[in-house]
Parts: structure tokens; sequence; C-alpha cells
């Protein structure tokens, strides 16, 4: 089989060649060169293959095909929301809340999604190398209130095992660190990527590891995956994920609470659902807020507690993610106060 980096290296990145590859027309991304210039179509061909031939609208591949539309830029969509620069105290360490930090790992990604704020920078690098982390675990090192570290990107799998261990060994000699967290789109985009060496590492390491996937849509998840994090899962990593609401895409209770039971099959608990970034380019993939509320009441109907992911979003110059609360549960509260 394959090594994970050469499945890497086999990527598309050619629009003409992922639509033909699925009996589709080339005019479906007719109109979106200066998209393409700007962030790189990249797709590796395993997710291709979850897509369905000859549907314009698989939501796989709107994740991922560059389109004209991504040019008309309404007001309020701005090349960093996040505006992420200000909690960065040191190169590739982000310390926004108390009790965790966080490390961007490496900028780069398996896959390039259009509806990501990276798309607006996709070369800029703040990994510090070996050497640059050894500054980062100092100052990890001086703060006993940080209790967990967040490998985050771009994505942090995308870097070697070896990389990754003398990282996580550094890291583990902090003696007020509990938990490992790796945020990573790559065990569903490139189950491959969690290979025996990975699972070894997070199984041997005295802290608590938490893998959180980031699966948007339940046709994402097949027997390759669940091989995957059955290997995880067996190394006592506790499984979350992360999605991204997605017009088009995942916008309706169906397929997310569809996503919530296969997630669980596979021992993955839904965390967050996260309200998209107003990111230049994204537009169309936006979701209206109080369309956002309803879906989550909906979801709140169908399916147990604990399948229902938090609804969050990111307020610039806020400390932590802002939770929305359903149609429901803001009537009620207003009720309350009134
Ligand atoms: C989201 C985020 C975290 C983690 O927050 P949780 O609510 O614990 O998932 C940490 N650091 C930064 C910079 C973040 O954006
Ligand atoms: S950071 Fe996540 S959403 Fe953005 S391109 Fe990488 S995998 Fe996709």
């Amino acid at each position: 089989m394959p090594s994970w980096q050469k499945l890497l290296q086999n990527a598309i990145t050619c629009p003409t060649e992922l639509l033909e590859l699925l009996h589709l027309p080339a005019s479906l991304t007719e109109g979106a060169a200066p998209a393409l210039a700007q962030f790189k179509l990249r797709v590796p061909r395993g997710f291709v293959a979850k897509m369905r031939k000859e549907d314009p609208h698989d939501p796989l591949l709107l994740q991922v095909l560059p389109l004209a539309k991504e040019l008309n830029n309404p007001p309020g969509f701005i090349t960093d929301p996040l505006q992420e620069s200000k909690a960065n105290p040191i190169p590739g360490l982000l310390h926004k809340y108390q009790s965790r930090v966080l490390l961007t790992v490496t900028s780069a990604c398996a896959i390039n999604c259009r509806y990501c704020f990276r798309r607006h920078f996709p070369y800029q690098d703040n990994n510090p190398g070996i050497k640059g982390w050894q500054q980062a675990c100092e100052y990890i090192e001086k703060d006993p209130n940080i209790n967990e570290v967040i490998l985050s990107g771009g994505d942090p799998l995308l870097v070697n095992d070896d990389y990754l261990a003398s990282l996580v060994a550094r890291i583990e000699i902090i003696p007020h660190i509990k938990t490992l967290r790796i945020h990573s789109r790559m065990p569903i985009v490139l189950p491959e990527r969690i290979t025996n060496d990975l699972v070894s590492c997070l199984q041997q390491t005295r802290l608590n590891t938490v893998m959180v996937t980031h699966s948007n849509h339940p046709q994402e998840c097949d027997v390759t995956l669940e091989a995957a994090l059955m290997k995880l899962r067996q190394a006592n990593v506790t499984l979350l994920n992360q999605s991204v609401l997605l017009k088009g895409i995942n916008d309706s209770a169906s397929v997310l609470a569809e996503l919530s039971h296969t997630l669980f099959d596979m021992g993955v608990m839904p965390y967050y659902l996260h309200l998209l970034d107003k990111v230049a380019g994204s537009a169309h993939f936006d979701v209206p807020e109080t369309t956002a509320q309803s879906i989550l009441q909906t979801l709140q109907q169908q399916l147990p507690g604990y399948l229902v992911p938090k609804l969050v979003k990111e307020v610039a110059g806020e400390k932590s993610k802002v939770l929305v609360e359903s149609e429901g549960q803001s009537r009620e509260l207003t009720d309350r106060l009134t």
C-alpha cells in the first residue's frame, strides 16, 4: 500500500481533472481561475472516491471545487475575520483561553476547503520549527494555569511521525500539562495518515489524548475511516468531531442527525457545529444564524442530548467561542426576562 506521503503527493490539483473523474463538464469551474490562483485546488484521491459521479451538487465536491461565485464579495466578508494575530505572543503559539494553548504546527493541509480562512494565507507559515517549539514550551512551562496543549494548523498531522513524537515528548515533560488535543481533518480526508507509529505515540504518552476530527457530512465516513478510528480508540484516544455549517452541504437537520449517528457508531462524539467565519470568497456557504438556530432546534428534538453538537461562532475580540442557542432556548430566555 502506498504511504500517506505518496497519497498526498498524488492529490488532485487540477479542477478539470477532478471534474473528468466525476464525469462532470469542465464548465462547472468556468470563470474560477482568479479564485484558483488565490487558493489552489487540493484534494486527495481517496476523498474524491467518496464523491458521487455525475452529481454537480455532491456535498464533498462542493467543499473543494473552485467556483466563479467565490469572486462575488458581499460586504462583511473579509480576509481576516478572526484577527488572531493579537493572541500570538510567540511564533506558533496562540493563547486565548486561560487553561489551554494552541500550537499551529504547520499552515499546510491535506485538502483545501473553499470555506476556510486559510485561503487568504496559504503560504504564510507560522511554524517555528523544532527550535521554535523550545520557546513555545518554555512559555507554557512558566504558566501553571495551562493544562492542555492543542495541536492545530493548518493540519498538524501533515508533519511526519518523528517530528510529532519529538514534539509530544517535549510537551510531556511539562508537569502541569494533562491533555494533548489534536485538531485534524486528515482522518477524514486521508485516513491512511493514522499510522501505527502515530497510534503508538499517542498510546505511550502519559498525557490524556483527544483527537478532534473535522467531518462535515456523513458521506465522508466510510470503512477506511472506521478502521483508522478503531486504532485510535484502542489506543485510548478520546474522539470528538467538529463541523462547519455550510449552505448546500449540511444545512439540514436530517444530514446533521445522520452525521451524529454515523460518527457515534464509529466511537466519535459530536463536539462543535461552527457557524461559518465570514471569509472573503465563502459567502455562498453562509447559513443565516436564524436558520442555524432552527436546525439546532430540530436536532434537539431528533437526537439524544449527547449527540447534539454545540452551535458556536467565533466573534473577533471575544475571549472564547460564543455559544448560539436554538430558537426555543432563546425564546424561553426572553420570556423569563420580560
Ligand atoms: C477554539 C480554540 C481553542 C479551544 O477551545 P475549546 O473551546 O476548548 O475547544 C483554543 N485556542 C484557540 C485559539 C481556539 O480558537
Ligand atoms: S484548516 Fe481545515 S477547513 Fe481549512 S483547509 Fe485545512 S482542513 Fe480545510
